[in-house]
């Protein structure tokens, strides 16, 4: 069955992801939020948080027309050479917000849908916003954006929703591509050229779960707890002593706040230029057994556990 969903930039998009599920494949939706009603033009324009109606109409549908499977299934499944269920597919979250807690889990309770959390530590330890939260906060705060870098510099007016939206694509692929620009020294660039201080959180957007929270979450049976950086850099752009930083930090603090050993993990931002043989190798020296991409696109059994693809549903 089709669905109209108005999005967030009053684009009607036409989706329904259960016809992702297949007998042949097994598929992992990657998810990031849920929120009670969106408010924001910029904010949010990718639609990485959804309203929470239309996340439960979603996971209702998967439900019934699809067989939901653990991340640890899809492991046993592949190191035992086993068949996993026609229509199988898993539920994941990237990043660490609150509203997984508050919004997203009684409802994946109420469907019985296992999923895997996968947490940036550092957003958890000092309720950290991105940098892709912190530039969009502040286009979506001034007027008019100012910007003079070397990869990119304003050339014409950016006033209007949909010109600011296409200054924040074009920033987004700046620092995806760029290993030498760091990404939060570029968010506080911006902050300073228009004259943005303080970062006034939106209690739905920003707000990142406790570690007390991410506790609680593990200690849910159907769900698992992951990790997804300390800091939420490109880990393939890192050298050798900061990506090994950025995942033992992480893994660490996590098996701390969950007292649990930490097997899972997922890439910050996860396209294909995102991670590299070394650092698997290096999650894998951490006793990481699984860490799914972003990359578009389903999975069969000979689909390696590193190079996991995902559906990202927005
Ligand atoms: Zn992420």
């Amino acid at each position: 069955m089709f669905e109209k969903v108005q999005s967030s930039h009053q684009k009607l998009k036409v989706i329904d992801y259960t016809h992702f599920l297949s007998n042949e494949n097994f598929v992992i939706f990657l998810f990031h939020g849920v929120i009670s009603i969106n408010k924001s033009k910029i904010r949010n324009y990718i639609n990485k948080h959804l309203e929470v109606s239309r996340f439960e109409r979603i996971i209702e549908e998967l439900r019934t027309k699809g067989r939901p499977v653990s991340l640890d299934q899809i492991i046993r499944a592949k190191n035992e050479k086993l068949e996993l269920p026609p229509k199988s597919y898993a539920v994941t979250f990237d990043d660490g917000f609150a509203n997984n807690l508050h919004l997203a889990a009684p409802i994946l309770k109420r469907y019985s849908t296992p999923a895997t959390f996968y947490i940036t530590t550092g957003f958890i330890q000092n309720n950290h916003g991105s940098w892709t939260d912190l530039i969009e906060y502040a286009v979506e705060k001034v007027d008019s954006v100012q910007l003079n870098h070397e990869l990119l510099s304003k050339n014409s007016p950016i006033r209007s929703v949909k010109e600011k939206i296409d200054f924040l694509d074009k920033v987004r692929m700046v620092i995806k591509y760029n290993s030498n620009i760091d990404p939060y020294e570029f968010a506080k660039l911006i902050w300073k050229q228009n004259g943005v201080k303080n970062f006034d959180k939106d209690p739905e957007l920003d707000q990142k779960l406790t570690s007390q929270e991410v506790r609680e979450l593990s200690d849910e049976p159907l769900f698992t707890v992951g990790g997804h950086s300390h800091t939420h850099r490109i880990l393939s752009f890192l050298p050798p002593d900061e990506l090994e930083k950025e995942v033992s930090t992480s893994i660490n603090l996590l098996n701390d706040w969950t007292n649990r050993k930490i097997n899972h993990y997922s890439y910050p931002e996860g396209l294909n230029h995102c991670f590299s043989k070394f650092v698997i190798d290096c999650l894998k020296k951490h006793e990481i057994k699984c860490c799914p991409t972003a990359e578009n696109g389903s999975n069969n059994q000979k689909t390696d556990l590193f190079h996991l693809k995902r559906i990202f549903v927005n």
